[in-house]
């Protein structure tokens, strides 16, 4: 039996509700979510296909503090709803989905805007931009066998007690069952997965000593400052 070179590392944890621990294994995030205003019309025909992208699993804190990023000048909040996964597979159909969800939190996004922009002008790939070093901050994790599967509720983000984001979770472009569905045909997902689901408008910058407060009707709340 080989044995290890160094020691494995540790998983990165999130809190659940009642004081359980769940190792995160993976962080799965939808580009574009959420359309400016009311979708209440019915189906969008012109929507497009949603497009992800990742982050490490030691990406993700709960830390009371979040750091602010180097070498950026332009860190933005995105206050989004975050799918805890319980169980895996792939091609997994929608109407099957929600059975693959553990639990729900609320989460920041954060984001380093100008490398953004810089890799969408170049054609370049965004994990710099986005995986980096306590870019999810993520609360704790609500059960779904305790609140259910939220599609509606409300979702804001503040800065410093200003109001920056208020939306609602009806106003995803794809919901979440459909999100879970799509990603299956890419990637073979598992416990421990982690799906960051789409921003509502407001997104903006963030300054040493903010203060970020989040909350998700019928999931809960997170709050950071950034130091
Ligand atoms: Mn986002």
């Amino acid at each position: 039996m080989a044995s290890f070179v160094f020691p494995p590392a540790a998983p990165t944890v999130l809190t659940v509700a009642g004081g359980a621990l769940y190792p995160v294994r993976r962080v799965l995030c939808v580009a574009q979510n959420y359309a400016d205003h009311a979708r209440e019309m019915g189906s969008d025909p012109s929507r497009e296909p949603p497009c992800f992208f990742t982050k490490p699993a030691d990406a993700v804190t709960s830390e009371p503090t979040v750091p602010y990023a180097p070498l950026t000048k332009r860190l933005d909040y995105e206050g989004e709803l975050v799918v805890a996964l319980g169980s895996g597979g792939a091609n997994i159909p929608v109407e099957k989905a929600l059975e693959l969800v553990f639990g729900y939190a609320v989460g920041c996004d954060l984001t380093r805007r100008d490398l953004q922009a810089e890799a969408k002008k170049g054609g370049r790939p965004w994990d710099m931009a986005k995986g980096f070093d306590a870019s999810a901050a993520i609360g704790v994790i609500a059960p779904a066998a305790d609140i259910g599967h939220p599609a509606k509720g409300a979702i804001t983000l503040s800065v410093n007690g200003v109001q920056k984001q208020n939306g609602t979770l009806d106003q995803m472009i794809w919901s979440v069952p459909e999100i879970i569905a799509t990603l299956s045909t890419y990637v073979t997902l598992a416990a421990g997965d982690l799906i960051f689901t789409g921003t509502p408008a407001g997104i903006g910058p963030l300054f040493v000593g903010d203060r970020v407060e989040m909350r998700i009707e019928g999931v809960g709340a997170h709050a950071f400052s950034v130091v």
